[in-house]
């Protein structure tokens, strides 16, 4: 891809899936990562109080004094003072810790709830090229705002028979969300990961996501490797922990697509 002379204003995407386990938080690191080697500013913004993402970059989340939470619900909290830098190039954190597991009920009560992401996020928008937020498994209202906030979803959806049930009850809620949020809302694409392929199980699974779903998946796929948990053990992108693995590729070659899209 063309390297940029210029950054921002950043395209916001949503990494989605109310299924827990599916490989959201893997896939907004080595993403991120990937995009960063292409030279993108990236900023990737926890939005799960379990604060994976922030651990998966090395970052022990429990001992932070502020957070995405107190940015979301505090309005004295500026957002630039709360993002840091990480061992990544061009890869700036958001974290998040436990405390966010409060505001999904405290956001209630506020006004303009489902804009508060957005609205905490606009003055960083111009210093960076890509904003990915790695949701929580819950399409409640975190999530919302995460769409509300975003110009395109990723849906990494784990390469297993069940793993198909949740997706049209997912694709409801982004185009509700569409309809009555954000009308630039759309699906960036879907990401077959945890592929098996030396099991017939991954290949049907795969051919049936493709059928049901067409152009929208991308062409790369994620192998199941357990270089993966590693990679969360050392606290960084497979990216940097195992370059030439096949795994970091791969992020490197959705990258592209990413781009290209
Ligand atoms: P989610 O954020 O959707 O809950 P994670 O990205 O945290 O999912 O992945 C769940 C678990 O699976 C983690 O332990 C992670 O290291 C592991 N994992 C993620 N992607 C892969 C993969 N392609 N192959 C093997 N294990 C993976
Ligand atoms: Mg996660």
């Amino acid at each position: 891809p063309p390297m940029l002379d210029e950054h921002g204003p950043a395209r916001v995407m949503a990494m989605c899936n109310q299924k827990g386990g599916v490989g959201k938080t893997t896939s907004t690191i080595n993403l991120g990562a990937a995009l960063a080697e292409y030279g993108r500013r990236v900023l990737l913004v926890d939005f799960d109080p379990q604060g994976a993402l922030s651990v998966g970059l090395g970052i022990q989340p429990h001992e932070l004094e502020q957070t995405v939470y107190n940015v979301i619900m505090e309005r004295s909290v500026d957002v630039s003072g709360v993002i840091r830098p990480t061992s990544v190039g061009n890869v700036d954190l958001l974290p998040s810790n436990i405390d966010l597991s409060a505001a999904e009920v405290q956001l209630v009560a506020e006004v303009g709830r489902e804009h508060t992401l957005l609205r905490v996020l606009r003055p960083v928008m111009d210093s960076y090229d890509y904003v990915l937020v790695d949701c929580q498994p819950s399409l409640g209202l975190l999530t919302v705002n995460a769409l509300t906030a975003s110009d395109g979803v990723i849906i990494p959806l784990e390469c297993e028979f069940f793993s198909l049930r949740g997706v049209a009850l997912l694709i409801d809620t982004i185009e509700k969300v569409r309809e009555r949020l954000n009308p630039k809302l759309d699906i960036t694409g879907i990401l077959a990961t945890m592929f098996d392929p030396r099991t017939l199980h991954s290949k049907e699974v795969m051919a049936r996501v493709v059928e049901a779903f067409g152009d929208i998946v991308f062409d790369t796929v994620i192998n199941r490797t357990v270089r993966f948990p590693e990679t969360t053990v050392a606290g960084e992108p497979i990216t940097r922990w195992a370059p030439r693995s096949a795994g970091a590729t791969a992020y490197r070659t959705l990258a592209r697509e990413v781009i290209a899209r």
